[in-house]
């Protein structure tokens, strides 16, 4: 391990956690290795050194993980905790977040390379407002109860109601660009509903699941109750969708698997949450000052370097204020400072990996050799290291790949537009439907153009903003389900009906 460069910058519990020797499986309440002692390593992108050696689970690994989950819903202590005992260690997780946020802060940083400031404050602490915020609804699921109307045995008495119960075990499948809060967000309303957990993080930053594993047993969860089995989307990830101990896959991912998880779901009748990519538009309105146009979509795209799935990646101007908009964000990007994320200074950090930095790079290329011009940037900004410059593509046609696929990557493209009508039309003609932004303070037009918009999320004057208590998804292929929200714990819910004679 080269600890070297991050020693002097990062917690002693960060550094030990570092220096183990190899991060283990967790399956019923203990770290153990992968069977046949399979391992891969983890990098950091800023620099490319190796920062950690993880076991990768195997077939054998995700049977036993899937095992414990299910004997600790069946039979163990969580089966008979009552919802205040649930809610009770999901705050005392919440706590142990907060009080090692700075740690976690640090480790999602070294490991998928975004800034540990942005970490700590998005993150970090969405993770532990969520953790709370679901903790509350332990104690308010409810069933109902109705009169009843049996048409053939209206003499009869009857009482009828409904039951909300765990879904069941719970693979949860997240990726790497937000990797502990989308954990959180898969594990929050699980556990709140009682079910239990085989979590798989992303092979490129399995580091904060790791971490917040020790938190869970420090917590004081059941074994069993929640497992964590590292490895990539075929040895492991696969192997965990197929399984039929499994209830109910969530997932966050790309559109591409996803289908693929949504097919393999549907042989088990597995129940299944996809949460995929998006292509967001961000659009501008005539009597939006251009300045804050452009710093906004500035904003919604270079945001942890475009790795997100609701990134603002098509933005749309008025033509009479195209150049402007352009102009401000060009300055912008401009002056972004390239570093590490662990450099308190540096505004644009590297993205996760080689593979995925030649992906954007590639992007550029196919953009440029279509036509389209550059506006800023379009090259490494570094040969250490997986940073890519923010870039800003223009005289780009509509149909062009660079409009309808998702880079994922800090590559903005800008077109310019006369009519509102034609502008909705091209912002909902995509495959995706996750968010939108529209900029402006005319609110009749603004209220005008919401119900208009297909997506999952619209921001007005603000982009990608999150909140525990908004349910956040996607319309078209950008999924299925919601993520957040109350809307989330329904997903880990089953609804049983009761219909009871009376003597
Ligand atoms: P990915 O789909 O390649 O991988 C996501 C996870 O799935 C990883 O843990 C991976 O190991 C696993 N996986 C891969 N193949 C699998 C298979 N066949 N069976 C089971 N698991 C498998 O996605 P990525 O590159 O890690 O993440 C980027 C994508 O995630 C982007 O498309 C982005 O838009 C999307 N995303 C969506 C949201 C959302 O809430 N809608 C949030 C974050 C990211």
């Amino acid at each position: 391990m080269h600890l070297a460069r991050v020693r002097d910058l990062i917690s002693q519990r960060a550094l030990s956690f570092l220096e183990k020797q190899e991060h283990g499986l967790l399956i019923d309440g203990k770290w153990q290795p992968a069977e046949g002692g399979a391992t891969f390593t983890t990098i950091d992108p800023s620099n490319e050194e190796c920062v950690g050696t993880i076991a990768s689970a195997g077939a054998v690994d995700v049977d036993r993980a899937l095992r414990s989950a299910k004997a600790a819903l069946d039979f163990g202590p969580w089966s008979r905790m009552r919802p205040v005992e649930r809610q009770k260690l999901m705050l005392r997780l919440a706590d142990l977040i907060e009080a090692n946020a700075d740690t976690l802060a640090q480790l999602e940083s070294i490991d998928s390379g975004k800034s540990v400031a942005m970490a700590r404050a998005v993150d970090i602490a969405l993770s532990i407002d969520f953790f709370r915020y679901m903790a509350g609804w332990t104690t308010k699921i409810e069933g109902t109860t109705s009169e009843h109307s049996v048409p053939y045995a209206l003499q009869a008495e009857m009482v009828h109601f409904t039951r909300r119960e765990p879904v069941g075990v719970v693979a949860a499948i997240v990726p790497w660009n937000f990797p502990l809060l989308t954990a959180a967000w898969k594990l929050g309303p699980a556990l709140a509903a009682g079910c239990t957990v085989v979590l798989k993080p992303a092979e490129q930053t399995p580091l904060t699941a790791l971490f917040l594993g020790d938190l869970i047993l420090e917590a004081g969860f059941p074994a069993g109750v929640v497992n964590i089995v590292t490895g990539d989307g075929m040895n492991t990830g696969a192997r965990l969708v197929a399984h039929p101990l499994v209830n109910k896959v969530s997932f966050t991912g790309s559109t591409e698997v996803g289908k693929r998880i949504g097919h393999a779901s549907v042989e088990n009748m597995t129940r299944f949450t996809l949460e995929l990519g998006g292509k967001s538009p961000v659009i501008v309105l005539d009597d939006c000052d251009p300045a804050k146009a452009g710093a906004g979509a500035a904003s919604a795209i270079f945001f942890n370097q475009g790795q997100v799935c609701c990134a603002g990646s098509r933005l749309y101007v008025p033509k009479k204020d195209f150049d402007n908009v352009v102009g401000e964000i060009v300055q912008i990007a401009e002056a972004m400072k390239v570093g590490s994320g662990l450099d308190p200074v540096a505004t644009i950090n590297p993205l996760v990996t080689h593979e995925h930095m030649q992906r954007v790079m590639n992007y550029i290329d196919i953009g440029l050799s279509g036509g389209a011009r550059l506006a800023t940037g379009g090259e490494r900004a570094a040969s250490l290291g997986y940073f890519v410059q923010p870039t800003v593509l223009v005289d780009v046609d509509h149909d062009h790949r660079v409009v309808n696929e998702e880079i994922f990557g800090p590559v903005l493209v800008a077109m310019p537009y006369d009519d509102l009508d034609d502008v909705i039309a091209k912002a909902n003609d995509s495959p995706y439907g996750l968010g939108a932004s529209i900029w402006s303070n005319d609110l009749a037009r603004v209220h005008q153009l919401i119900p208009k918009i297909q997506a999952g999320t619209v921001w007005v004057n603000c982009h990608s903003m999150l909140d525990p208590s908004m349910p956040f998804g996607g319309f078209k292929q950008s999924g299925i389900g919601r993520d957040m929200g109350k809307a989330s714990l329904d997903a880990y819910l089953e609804t049983k009906s009761v219909m009871m004679m009376l003597g």
